[in-house]
């Protein structure tokens, strides 16, 4: 992230003055998932509310999850009930909110000889994920003898195998995921801005009054007002609320590593295995040609920018995998992408940095600074509801009704969305001249929506050309990222708008003429544009 000067005001103008001449009831700071569920929650509540993020949105943790809405099977290890509970619950409600973005994935348990979960321990716990989920899941789990698992996935290693659970989650697109809750937010009312960083907080008569902030697209520092101040930073909480004089360490962040690598599994579940060296549990998901393979657990001491992945954790990943395949293991030369977040967990003496609870918890300080720290993304409405209630006793409102849970996110208003995708896909691909695939992909990723970016087609129907020769990426999918979805750079558009960047290309041939749109339409400089292709081909360049 880089601070430019001297920017035509065009390009800066994003009314962050008119931002600061207004008081809000509410100034989120964060555009994780968690800032932006909060901020939608207290818009539908009628508040007057400010989200402001300081790189994209969903820049942080929140686009380096392993992209799963999930009970937590594993929590029911740590006897952790009431988690996995909440998180069925949520896995439910998501799917109906968002059904275009949270769909089901099977999942597959290989138990093997010697491994530190026995096949009747795991069928246990199965029947326990069943019986917390309420009936609310896909299908129920079941149990498969070694023939019929390895039938259904050849990549399995059969040696030693003694059954394989079946059971459902859902898997997602968590930065999208995130993104539709900022829209939401500023549909509901709220003001969002990305790339705005908060640098101190304001206080009168010993309560936080707001906060100052840096506009990270050309320095300039200004002042928001709000009666409540709501930090929601994920790994930055302890930097945040020391900028309320709270020094005391709050988080225990752990890093995780997720690697892609050519496809290996051959079926459509998802693998969750157990590591050798250490008995923890990690996913190899099929995302398309690739596989994403994930994720590590590390402690992590730095600072929450420096976060990026170690070839120690690449290691770990590879060689753990490698020894539950019968076909030959996928080598470090092959890794396509890899990315790392920091999971913010409440700090915690556990010895193991994967024995920290996933349970989040509300801070509130002297100056009335609320933070949030710990969770998961699945359960982030939850949050936000709790967080949303927690401000409305602070501004002596009552907090009326939350309504996210039955409200569909953007572009999850499809009604049955299967139905929805069956009828609407070749009608639009007749009327747009697009491959029934091309639409279909355009309806798992915008939903609804799809109507309003095509619509951006009508008046420039060059728009629905490929933006690069061969490319998956239509050339209204970066207008519609810039016009409507608020990207500022070809990152924001290659790797959190759409997943280009975690694909074999890494997008790198779409990057020239996406900077070249993005800076035609936000009237950038051409220096501009050269800056935002160096910085992208040094950071994707390399997997
Ligand atoms: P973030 O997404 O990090 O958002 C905080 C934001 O605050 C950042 O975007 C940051 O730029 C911004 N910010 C920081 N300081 C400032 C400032 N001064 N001014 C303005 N903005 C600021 N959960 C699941 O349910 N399913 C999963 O599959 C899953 N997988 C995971 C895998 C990994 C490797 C990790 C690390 C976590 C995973 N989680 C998963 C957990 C989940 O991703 C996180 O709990 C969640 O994304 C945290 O969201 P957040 O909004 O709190 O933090």
């Amino acid at each position: 992230m880089s601070i430019v000067k001297n920017l035509p005001a065009t390009f800066a103008n994003r009314d962050i003055e008119g931002m600061c001449r207004r008081r809000y009831d509410a100034l989120v700071i964060g555009g994780g998932i968690n800032g932006a569920g909060i901020a939608r929650d207290l818009a539908l509540r009628g508040l007057r509310v400010a989200l402001v993020e300081k790189g994209d949105f969903a820049s942080g943790t929140s686009s380096a999850s392993t992209k799963l809405i999930h009970g937590g099977v594993r929590y029911l290890e740590h006897l952790d009930f009431h988690l996995v509970f909440e998180s069925c619950r949520e896995r439910s409600i998501l799917q109906k909110i968002a059904p275009h973005l949270v769909r089901p994935l099977p999942f597959f348990i290989p138990v093997y000889r010697d491994d530190p979960r026995s096949l009747l321990t795991i069928r246990a716990g199965m029947a326990l994920y069943d019986l917390l989920a309420l009936l609310r899941n896909t299908r129920h789990h079941s149990i498969l003898n070694p023939a019929e698992a390895v039938r259904r996935e050849p990549a399995l290693q059969q040696e030693g195998l003694k059954g394989v659970a079946l059971y459902w989650d859902c898997r997602m697109d968590d930065a999208r995921l995130c993104l539709e809750n900022v829209l939401a937010a500023r549909e509901a009312g709220a003001e969002t801005r990305n790339y705005l960083q908060v640098t101190g907080l304001l206080a009168s008569g010993g309560l936080t009054r707001g906060a100052r902030l840096r506009d990270m697209e050309n320095g300039e520092e200004v002042e928001i007002e709000a009666r409540v101040v709501v930090n929601a930073t994920g790994p930055w909480l302890d930097e945040v609320c020391a900028l309320d004089g709270d020094e005391e360490k709050k988080l225990r962040p752990t890093r995780g590593t997720h690697i892609l690598v050519p496809r290996i599994n051959c079926g459509e579940e998802a693998l969750y295995l157990t590591a050798g060296r250490d008995d923890r549990l990690f996913f190899v998901i099929p995302r398309g040609p690739l596989s994403l393979i994930g994720t590590t657990d590390v402690d992590f001491r730095g600072g929450a920018d420096e976060v990026g992945p170690t070839e120690e954790d690449v290691g770990y990943l590879l060689s753990e995998t490698a020894r539950h395949l019968r076909r030959e293991p996928p080598k470090r030369s092959e890794v396509v992408a890899s990315f790392a977040g920091l999971r913010p967990l409440l700090s915690d003496s556990s010895a193991k940095a994967s024995g920290v609870s996933r349970e989040h918890r509300i801070f509130e300080s002297g100056s009335g600074l609320i933070s949030v720290g710990g969770g998961k993304y699945t359960t982030y409405r939850a949050v936000a509801d709790e967080v949303a209630r927690r401000v409305c006793r602070r501004l002596g409102k009552s907090p009326g009704r939350c309504l996210t849970h039955r409200l569909p996110l953007p572009g999850g208003a499809t009604g049955r969305f299967e139905t929805y995708l069956r009828r609407r896909t070749p009608v639009l691909a007749e009327r747009c001249g697009l491959p029934e695939t091309t639409v279909e992909s355009l309806i798992l990723r915008y939903g609804s929506r799809i109507d309003q970016l095509l619509a951006l087609a009508d008046a420039e129907p060059e728009l629905l050309q490929p933006i690069a020769e061969k490319s998956t990426l239509l050339a209204v999918e970066a207008a519609y990222a810039i016009e409507v979805e608020m990207a500022r750079t070809p990152e924001d558009i290659l790797r959190r708008r759409t997943a280009l960047a975690l694909g074999a290309g890494r997008g790198v041939a779409e990057l020239e003429n996406v900077s070249t749109l993005l800076g035609r339409r936000l009237r950038a400089p051409a220096d501009r544009c050269q800056q935002w292709q160096s910085a992208y081909r040094a950071r994707y360049s390399t997997p």
